[in-house]
């Protein structure tokens, strides 16, 4: 390693996955497309197709129709030849979702719970909710990749355990705790990063962003060439904390004073309306006086936050989270007042938007890890 130079076998290797990512994201397509497409020699795309078809992964059963002479054979991949499952905890919810190999959604369930590690009743729930998701979408043992669950926290490197889990304090719980009743290949997924990483990879015309989860706690996640950027001890992207009143503020959970979290997090809004975000945002439509209030300072902050996001990064600004489900109709005037901050003329209707996800972002996002080994495993 270190010369630069691919052997004969790492070549190999690379052609085989080539071709496969350029059916999945071009398909159906002829031999002849892949060919011109990626430049390789007819003998080695037809190896090559012959390989991945023997293996189960690709369709070629159909015919590409052609105005003049033979239907060429067309090319498709197999979405169903494996699936995963996403699991999410957070404070108040379990979440859990099964994908196949394109990341649509096979299955979901939602339910309301309270976050407690220390239960075993919990961690039994969430294995008999992983099953059920398994068997009502029937995924068989051999096609499930592995389950990925989201955390409300940090998570080491290598998915084994919480680094930095005091939002319900749970820092230093292991994989193998969490995932006690869950029989499958498990990992850890800190909650910002999963929901980033299928956002970038639901939408691949994301290079470089930095998204920001808007839920009952803030976190945020940089994007760069597609990927997440999770700094030296995955743990950068936490705009949650950065100090954005930095004379009496409120406690954040964290400790500190001030934080972005104690301005942004959702409870600043459904805290008026006893935990239900849906109901607040009915009354701000009717107009209701504190819901009013509430919101003009919530968008100010969060205006804040975006504005500074995007003078450090100069990338796309992708807000997500539970809240991202409501903030449609208050894109216009949160982009203004994003405008109103930037020095150089930025148009924020040009770099800011919401997650186009459709929701469940943290478990789908730590589902799609084991798609993505998978696929570089081909
Ligand atoms: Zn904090």
């Amino acid at each position: 390693m270190g010369t630069g130079k691919l052997s004969v076998n790492e070549i190999k290797i690379k052609n085989r996955q080539m071709i496969y990512q350029h059916i999945r994201s071009h398909g159906p397509v002829s031999k002849q497309d892949i060919v011109v497409a990626l430049q390789l020699s007819l003998p080695t795309v037809t190896q090559n197709l012959e390989y991945l078809k023997e293996q189960g992964l690709i369709d070629d059963s159909q015919r590409i129709k052609n105005t003049g002479g033979r239907n060429a054979t067309a090319y498709t991949y197999i979405k169903s030849f494996k699936k995963a499952i996403g699991v999410y905890i957070s404070a108040h919810h379990m979440n859990v979702v099964a994908l196949d190999l394109s990341g649509s959604v096979l299955g979901r369930m939602r339910k309301r719970v309270r976050f407690d590690l220390e239960d075993d009743g919990y961690l039994r729930d969430m294995g008999e909710e992983v099953k059920k998701i398994k068997k009502e979408t029937g995924i068989k043992d051999e096609d499930l990749l592995g389950v990925g669950i989201s955390v409300p926290g940090l998570v080491s490197k290598d998915g084994s355990y919480v680094t930095y889990g005091l939002t319900l304090g749970f820092t230093g719980k292991t994989r193998d705790e969490i995932a006690k009743y869950i029989p499958y290949k498990s990992r850890l997924f800190h909650d910002s990063y999963a929901a980033g990483h299928i956002v970038a990879w639901h939408n691949n015309k994301v290079r470089n962003a930095f998204y920001i989860s808007l839920s009952n706690s803030i976190g945020g996640a940089i994007i760069m060439g597609n990927e997440i950027c999770g700094g030296d001890d995955c743990k950068s992207g936490e705009l949650g904390h950065m100090t954005v009143i930095p004379e009496g503020g409120e406690r954040c959970y964290c400790g500190k004073y001030g934080c972005l979290d104690t301005v942004c997090k959702t409870e600043k809004l459904d805290g008026y309306t006893g935990g239900n975000l849906e109901e607040f945002f009915r009354r701000l439509k009717e107009g209701d006086d504190i819901a009013v209030k509430l919101w003009d300072e919530y968008l100010d902050n969060l205006s804040l936050a975006i504005h500074n996001m995007r003078i450090i990064f100069d990338v796309d600004i992708i807000l997500g989270g539970y809240l991202g489900m409501y903030l449609g109709d208050y894109m216009d005037d949160l982009r203004e007042r994003v405008d109103a901050k930037n020095p150089f003329g930025d148009k924020a209707e040009d770099y800011l938007y919401v997650s186009e996800y459709e929701g469940e972002e943290c478990s789908a996002g730590a589902a799609i890890f084991f798609v993505e080994e998978f696929m570089d495993g081909i």
